[in-house]
């Protein structure tokens, strides 16, 4: 292979490596949002449970209230029904109290449905907040990761960059220059193509006889007629019916 396509290679292979690590380095801050994001989701649950919990616990003792309220107030009432004059007040004591007493069965049948139900919420604002620690834990932890993959990162495009420029430095002009057209041109950074069994791997458009033949011969500097890429050939082996025996390389 001609000293110039091996350097078009190392180029290319240059280039692929750091648009690689560019979409990795892009995709750290990206995944500290997500996490930062769905901290702060778990962050809302975690307070509308609190404050569910609160509201419950403000009825409850609101009806606690009322219930005792209740119980002075029938007491009252079965001293006012004992000391009655006429049997129409004490009908309407009865009547009170009655009231009064189904008020307080009513009152505590939903504070026993509010304790179970504040049972359940303190049990899941426990768990929300040890999930929260645990996703602020990660997130620290991404976080600290990211960075150090973020200088591991830009260090390693730097020797990347330098070298990239070095071999740019050893080609023609005008094959650096094809260089920069065929990446312009191919956006998967493909710019030299292996020819096998008179294909270009890279379009598979199959390779003129003549020019087959030719660069199985002496390997010249040849580009694809459809594609356009740098051809190259790695391996020549075997006897091929129509051109004879491999060349010595
Ligand atoms: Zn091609």
């Amino acid at each position: 292979m001609q000293p110039e396509v091996q350097a078009l290679i190392r180029l290319q292979d240059f280039d692929q490596s750091l648009a690689r690590l560019t979409a990795e380095l892009l995709e750290l801050p990206k995944r500290l949002d997500a996490l930062t994001k769905d901290g702060a989701a778990h962050g809302k649950h975690l307070e509308s449970l609190q404050a569910s919990l609160k509201a419950d616990e403000t009825e409850r003792r609101k009806l606690e209230g009322s219930v005792e309220l209740h119980k002075s107030k029938i007491i009252k009432l079965k001293k006012q029904l004992n000391e009655a004059q006429t049997q129409t007040q004490s009908q309407a004591f009865e009547h009170e109290i009655t009231w009064a007493e189904s008020e307080i069965v009513k009152a505590e049948e939903r504070e026993l449905e509010l304790l179970m139900e504040e049972e359940q919420l303190r049990g899941d604002v426990q768990a929300a907040k040890v999930r929260l620690l645990e996703m602020q834990k990660t997130f620290e932890l991404e976080r600290t990761q990211a960075l150090t993959r973020h200088k591991a990162g830009k260090a390693e495009m730097a020797t990347l960059e330098e070298q990239r420029q070095a071999t740019l430095k050893t080609l023609e002009p005008t094959v650096a220059s094809l260089y920069e057209r065929l990446r312009r041109k191919h956006k998967n950074g493909i710019v030299a193509a292996e020819a096998v069994n008179s294909q270009c791997q890279s379009c598979y458009m199959e390779i003129r006889l003549q020019l087959w033949q030719e660069l199985r011969a002496s390997q010249p500097f040849m580009t694809c007629e459809n594609c356009g890429r740098v051809l190259y050939i790695t391996t020549v082996t075997g006897f091929d019916p129509q051109f004879g025996p491999a060349p010595t390389r």
